[in-house]
Order: structure tokens, then sequence, then C-alpha cells
């Protein structure tokens, strides 16, 4: 059946095999229909120009085609911010101002902390603050991050379910990150808002993406029933791992698709190695 599926990348460092996979999985996961493609760039620090263009260099190479525009994440703040304006209204954000430093205290303080997908969850110290202190701070122009109060955010919806072409059906498990950051200090979106966002606006009906996200999905189904917008399908896919079983990740640069043009690998033998 046709779909709608995009390949989102963050311009943060060379493509490697595990992209490749990602980007091949997708068209093909199009079955004729859409393929498009994300700059996930947010996160202005790391994201550069010349990882942007070696993308398109690195996935025109390998043979894919997609569609143009490309969607560049930076473009769009105006989007996740009518967004945090929603859930705003619903009341199911606060303002935190805690560094990092402040939150890894909080947390050895408290001792045994609950765990999520990536690591320790926020122990909640700026959902507790009074709204005279919080409006106080904000007047004095403090720095803040907008958290999502998951369990605020779930009494406000019915039991969702999501489905995983390859996993099956889920029962939405939205708290598992615990209360997100939705909008952080320097910049008025995150990776799961604006992932959430970007989909519906786009039309994507298939999400394919690695197994290392299949958690933060539960969260998406949230997200998206909140800012009332329509529901994909997931597609999961495995993850490409190195000979000793270890995830690819951006660093090693030996794997990139560019050190292996360099070394004279064809497409196809690229293919080959990730099938
Ligand atoms: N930008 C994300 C990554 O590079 C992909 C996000 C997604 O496909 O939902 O891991």
């Amino acid at each position: 059946m046709p779909e709608v599926t995009r390949f989102a990348p963050s311009p943060t460092g060379w493509l490697h095999l595990g992209h490749a996979h990602a980007a091949l999985f997708a068209q093909e996961a199009a079955d004729g229909g859409r393929f498009l493609i994300r700059l996930e760039d947010i996160d202005g620090t790391r994201a550069r120009p010349e990882y942007e263009q070696a993308i398109f260099e690195d996935l025109a190479w390998l043979g894919l085609e997609w569609e143009l525009p490309v969607r560049r994440q930076s473009d769009h703040f105006d989007d996740y911010r009518a967004a945090l304006a929603k859930l705003e209204a619903l009341g199911v954000l606060y303002p935190c101002f805690c560094t990092r430093r402040e939150i890894q205290e909080e947390i050895a303080r408290a001792g045994n902390a609950p765990q999520g997908p990536d690591g320790p969850l926020y122990p909640g110290t700026c959902r507790q603050r009074s709204a005279d202190e919080r409006a106080e701070r904000l007047a004095q122009g403090e720095a803040y991050a907008l958290r999502l109060d998951v369990t605020k955010a779930m009494a406000e919806v019915s039991e969702l379910i999501w489905k995983d072409r390859a996993h099956g059906l889920f029962k939405a498990q939205p708290d598992v990150f615990g209360d997100v950051v939705l909008a952080r200090k320097d910049t008025p979106a995150s990776y799961h808002l604006a992932v959430v966002v970007d989909d519906a606006l786009q039309g994507i009906t298939l999400v394919t993406r690695g197994e290392d996200l299949l958690e933060a999905t539960h969260l998406h189904r949230l997200l998206q029933e909140l800012l009332g917008l329509p529901v994909p399908e997931w597609h999961h896919h495995r993850l490409i791992t190195d000979e000793n079983g270890k995830r690819l990740a951006k660093r090693d640069d030996a794997r990139s698709l560019r050190s292996l043009r360099a070394a004279g690998w064809t497409p196809d033998q690229v293919k080959e190695a990730i099938l």
C-alpha cells in the first residue's frame, strides 16, 4: 500500500551504514508512495551546513530520490511554538529552571531515582513550585525549559494504542520518560515535540526508524492525542551494528559512507553490507 515515509537525519556528523539502512528502508516502505527527507537540526550548537550538504550527496550516491523542498526544522520554530501554546492551554506544561547540575544533585540526594530509556527521570523539582515563585522567576527573566507534566497529561486522555508493523500493538506508556523537556532553554522545541509536529504537518502515514526509538513512540502517541494530530503507523527496524555487536555512532568515521566511498565501495556493496 502506498505510504508517505521519511528519513529524518540530524546534520551533526557524516552518515554511516546505519543511516543508509534507515534511508533505504524508509524509501522502500513508501511502497510507491512518497518519500521525504527532513533535517532535524534544532540543536543549533551541533548542526553544521557541511553535514547537511553531505547528507544529500551521500543519499544521491546511494541512488535515493526524494521530494523537494526538504523540511528543515530550524525554519519552522513557529510551528513548534503553536504546538506548545496548545499544550500550555491544556495546563500540561510547566517551566523548569533547573540546570543540568542541579538535576544531577537532586537525583543523587534522592538516591534510587527511577530510570527511563535515556537515564534517570527528572525528579520533578520544578513541578512543585508555587504559582507565585514561578511568576517571580519568570518576571526576573530567568532561563527556563518547558516540561510536560506527564501525569496530568495522561489524565487528559483515555487509553492509547499504537501499532508497529514489526512489533505489533502497544498500549501506550507515555510516562516511561517522566516529565520530558518539550522546549529547551535555548530552543522552542525538543526532539519529541518537533518529530510529532513535523510528522503530522508532512502527512507521514508510516514512521520508520531504528528500534532505539521504539520507547519514544509511547510519548509521541500521547503528544499526538493532546495536540489532536492524526496517528500514523510505525515500523521500528533493527539497528546496524559493527562486528562486535555495537551500534554504529557518528564518531565512527571509518564507517561513514564518505570514507567507504573513498575506499572504493560501490552503492551496491553498501546495500549488500546492510541486508
Ligand atoms: N533525527 C533522529 C535521528 O537521527 C531520527 C528521528 C526519527 O526518525 O524519528 O536519530
